[in-house]
């Protein structure tokens, strides 16, 4: 069985972070990138509040430049899942996707998070044929097209914004009588004539038979003057959030209810001798690069101190 000294899991600024360090600690770390490499950054557009990027920068080239980084100090930077890991007793042992198995001294877990869905049946039965959660990915796909948004915070302002330079008009779909988004972002969206906020609406389905042609959608759900109509559209982005991908940790390190790996004080350390958590998968708070990067540098001095005692 291959062996390692650390192990990482996961490609985003927390994982990549922890590989730059541990790569220069000489921990010679091995990573798996995981489902999507360079995680969730891969699918906005600029990213505009990491320091040291006064005009901001593409996110696709930002992760880009992280893993060539991290491979410069030794990383070894794969292509692939781990599906299983035991974290019963040390050495730990993961299992890939390919069935390899590798046994490792130390883990940093940082597999971040991924985007919710509403739950509706429709979403699955037009998944790929209108429905996504991911406008820099598909928004090519309706250029000159009528799309709504879901949700309420930044990322829905933000992926509003990247569809109104392609799309002929977005609607946002905002639950609540107000944005959760910062100033900045609820002020881009005003000031954007194509984007028309619906306050206080809800989505019920969708329908078509070519694709999504329109959402069922009500106003003022439970209210005296409830009214439900049909919204015409041809794409369907949801920006509700994410969840944790922390489910092959379950049962084996502590989480809060909703999966989010609890680490000790503002250590990574997590229920588990020498397995470290960083970045939004153990972030319900903040959730930023910038934090994940921090975290992930923390995660990777934390694992050199646990091989050094
Ligand atoms: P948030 O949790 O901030 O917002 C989620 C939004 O989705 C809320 O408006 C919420 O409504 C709504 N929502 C949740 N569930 C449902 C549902 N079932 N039906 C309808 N609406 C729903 O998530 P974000 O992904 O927007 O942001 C996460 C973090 O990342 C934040 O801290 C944000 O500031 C940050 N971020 C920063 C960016 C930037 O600075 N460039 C870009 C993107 C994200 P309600 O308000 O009613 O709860």
């Amino acid at each position: 069985m291959e062996h390692t000294k650390c192990l990482i899991i996961g490609s985003g600024p927390a994982g990549y972070t922890a590989a730059i360090y541990a790569g220069r600690a000489n921990l010679e770390p091995i990573e798996y990138c995981g489902l999507q490499m360079g995680g969730q950054l891969t699918t906005t557009t600029t990213v505009e509040n990491f320091p040291g990027y006064p005009q901001g920068v593409d996110g696709n080239q930002m992760m880009a430049d992280l893993q060539e980084q991290a491979r410069r100090f030794g990383t070894d930077v794969r292509d692939g899942i781990i599906t299983e890991i035991d974290l019963s007793k040390a050495p730990y042992v993961a299992t890939t996707d390919r069935g390899d198995k590798i046994e490792a001294d130390t883990v940093i877990v940082a597999t971040g998070a991924s985007a919710k869905y509403l739950g509706l049946p429709d979403e699955q039965k037009y998944m790929g044929q209108g429905v996504s959660a991911c406008a820099t990915c598909d928004g090519f796909f309706y250029r000159k097209k009528t799309v709504a948004v879901v949700g309420g915070g930044d990322t829905a302002c933000e992926e509003a914004i990247y569809l109104a330079g392609l799309c002929q008009k977005v609607y946002l779909l905002v639950r609540k009588p107000y944005l959760r988004a910062s100033e900045v972002m609820k002020k881009r969206v005003a000031n954007n004539p194509k984007i028309e906020i619906l306050y206080e609406h809800n989505a019920l389905g969708l329908y078509g038979d070519n694709g999504v042609e329109g959402a069922h959608v009500v106003y003022r759900k439970g209210e005296a003057d409830e009214r439900k109509y049909d919204l015409a559209i041809d794409g369907f982005f949801l920006a509700i959030g994410h969840k944790p991908n922390t489910d092959i940790f379950k049962g084996q390190l502590d989480m809060d209810e909703v999966g989010y790996i609890k680490v000790q004080g503002d250590t990574p350390r997590t229920s588990v001798a020498g397995v470290f958590a960083a970045g939004d998968c153990a972030d319900p708070t903040y959730r930023q690069a910038v934090v994940a990067a921090g975290s992930g540098c923390k995660a990777a001095l934390e694992a050199e101190r646990y091989l050094n005692q």
